[in-house]
């Protein structure tokens, strides 16, 4: 963890125009009240009684750190202390466990004290959820405690659980739950089965969910970002790195979207959604504020920002290719054939076209752009209803190295080139904006969802693969966007608004489901299409048959 204040809520607290975190998390509690009389008992205690050298060593550290809690706040100091303990007074193990609140629990807002505002040494009460900075005799959590009366407390980096005042530490292993939720981690073995063996879950409510497909709480306007990470997350050998690869040496950014990840997919979680500020607040500070939970932006935009920072991250290459999991994954190669039009008055003052040479060059690529022909301007009154169609492989022949675009005065041919990606991103180009105003695209673009052939968009390279061969890829998640009349008193009539919906593939029950923020429901397989996809991921299929 880096150690520095996120400035972004703190001036979202000050400005008041966000949501603060506290206020969120407490919106983000579903309604029904729910008491902890939900079986938690308390596990047996474990005494240490045999102090080791490294015992020792970490008690040092710990006196280290309450003497560090105690700089800042001379002034608060309360009446009496409490005495200080080493472990619970004998007979009184455990005493405060029962007055841990699970529905109260959300570790997905940034561990800020809800004080200070500080991210250093940050506790979360486990009695009403709030963090607190430090556990020494002067900190903000040990005044909480005296104030309140809540004991239990658990630091949000070492996930040891300390009660307060009195200062020892918890070791009984009735809370390796609550440990759980700040940082869900899976075993390889679990990882690699998440899409093949069926498996529902519950929350603490009673609430039936499928890991990997829960709600994502929209805090403002961040829809646009929430369908990108469900996309992403769906992308198995993605997925994968981030579950299973350790990255506490890595930026803030990899570090956030693994745990949002981990919690995506959690098997055991006490709710059955997910809250992404912690990552968005990072995302607001990197990209300038160009991406914030409060003003929507386009999803293809996110996706391409949010991609290269990820690569540097992880310590991807800015000229290499293949220097990280994500070029590994999405990054393809293009092959763009130029050819310059010419013009000029001849003798005889009549045009004539010279063939200029063609200039062939090789790009890399991570998100392919898809047109779509112009929509009729004007139509019938009888046709008026009549929304525009295409198939996605009509759209897609800009790829075939045979049809030819004009872009200014330069004749342009496109092919892929072997080896595709293992994942490749589809953006239908439906937006465009001229000088007065942005344009809305509204075909509707038809496709299956499984056995798309890319072939016939690929470079033939008998070296590298078998000609006539298909290359089949799946679909796995597909961005669509609704238009949303709504009434606007500023303009004094209706506006636009764009909503974001994800479609996903369960792949472990077969089933396809769509997420609107926190909303989840079926969707079937054969009207996907009916909506105005925007952004598409399709993956390879390792075996080379059509299912
Ligand atoms: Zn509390």
């Amino acid at each position: 963890m880096s150690k520095r204040v996120a400035t972004e809520s703190l001036e979202d607290l000050v400005a008041g125009d966000s949501p603060a975190p506290k206020k969120v998390r407490l919106q983000d509690v579903p309604d029904e009240s729910f008491t902890n009389g939900n079986g938690y008992s308390n596990g047996e205690t474990i005494h240490n009684n045999a102090p080791d050298i490294l015992g020792a060593a970490e008690e040092m550290h710990e006196e280290l750190e309450e003497a560090v809690d105690g700089l800042d706040d001379d002034d608060d100091m309360p009446a009496q202390s409490a005495p200080r303990q080493r472990a619970p007074a004998e007979g009184y193990d455990d005493l405060y466990l029962d007055t841990v609140n699970r529905s109260l629990l959300d570790f997905d807002f940034e561990k800020l004290c809800s004080v200070t505002l500080s991210n250093i040494n940050v506790y979360a009460c486990l009695v009403c959820g709030k963090y607190y900075q430090g556990r020494g005799p002067k900190s903000q959590a040990y005044f909480h405690a005296l104030e309140e009366g809540h004991h239990v407390y658990i630091n949000m980096e070492s996930k040891k659980v300390y009660v307060l005042p009195e200062g020892y530490e918890v070791q009984s292993k009735s809370l390796e739950d609550i440990k759980f939720q700040v940082d869900p981690s899976l075993p390889k073995e679990e990882v690699t089965r998440l899409d093949t063996q069926a498996k529902s879950a519950w929350d603490l409510l009673g609430k039936k969910y499928i890991p990997g497909h829960v709600g994502m709480n929209n805090i403002k306007a961040n829809d646009y970002f929430n369908v990108v990470i469900h996309a992403l997350a769906h992308v198995a050998p993605l997925r994968n790195y981030f579950m299973l690869e350790n990255l506490s040496d890595k930026p803030q950014l990899a570090q956030r979207f693994s745990i949002l990840v981990r919690k995506i997919w959690n098997p055991r979680a006490f709710k059955s959604h997910v809250s992404p500020h912690e990552l968005l607040q990072e995302i607001a500070l990197r990209s300038g504020k160009k991406f914030t939970l409060t003003d929507q932006s386009d999803p293809v935009d996110f996706l391409n920002w949010f991609l290269n920072n990820l690569h540097l991250a992880l310590g991807g290459s800015k000229t290499k290719p293949n220097s990280s999991i994500i070029q590994k994954v999405f990054q393809g190669k293009l092959k763009v054939e130029s050819q310059q039009i010419t013009a000029r008055a001849d003798a005889g003052d009549r045009l004539r076209f010279e063939d200029a040479d063609v200039k062939t060059d090789i790009q890399r690529f991570m998100i392919l752009t898809l047109d779509l022909p112009a929509a009729p301007l004007f139509q019938d009154e009888l046709d008026k209803n009549i929304i525009p169609q295409i198939p996605l492989t009509t759209i897609l022949s800009k790829y075939d190295g045979i049809r030819a675009q004009e872009r200014l005065n330069t004749r342009i041919r496109y092919r892929l080139m072997h080896p595709l990606p293992p994942c490749v991103l589809f953006h239908v180009k439906r937006f465009s904006k001229n000088k007065f105003v942005s344009e809305r695209n509204p075909t509707i673009v038809t496709f299956p969802v499984r056995s798309l052939d890319m072939a016939p968009y690929v470079e033939p390279d008998p070296k590298v693969f078998p000609p006539g061969e298909p290359i089949w890829y799946d679909l796995v998640a597909n961005i669509t966007h609704e238009a949303v009349r709504i009434r606007d008193d500023s303009v004094e009539g209706e506006a636009e608004r764009k909503v974001w919906r994800v479609q996903l593939r369960d792949k472990a029950h077969d089933q396809w489901l769509e997420v609107q923020d926190l909303f989840v429901e079926s969707a079937s397989a054969d009207t996907l299409f009916t909506k105005e996809s925007y952004l598409q991921v399709w993956e390879r299929r390792r075996i080379a048959k059509k299912s």
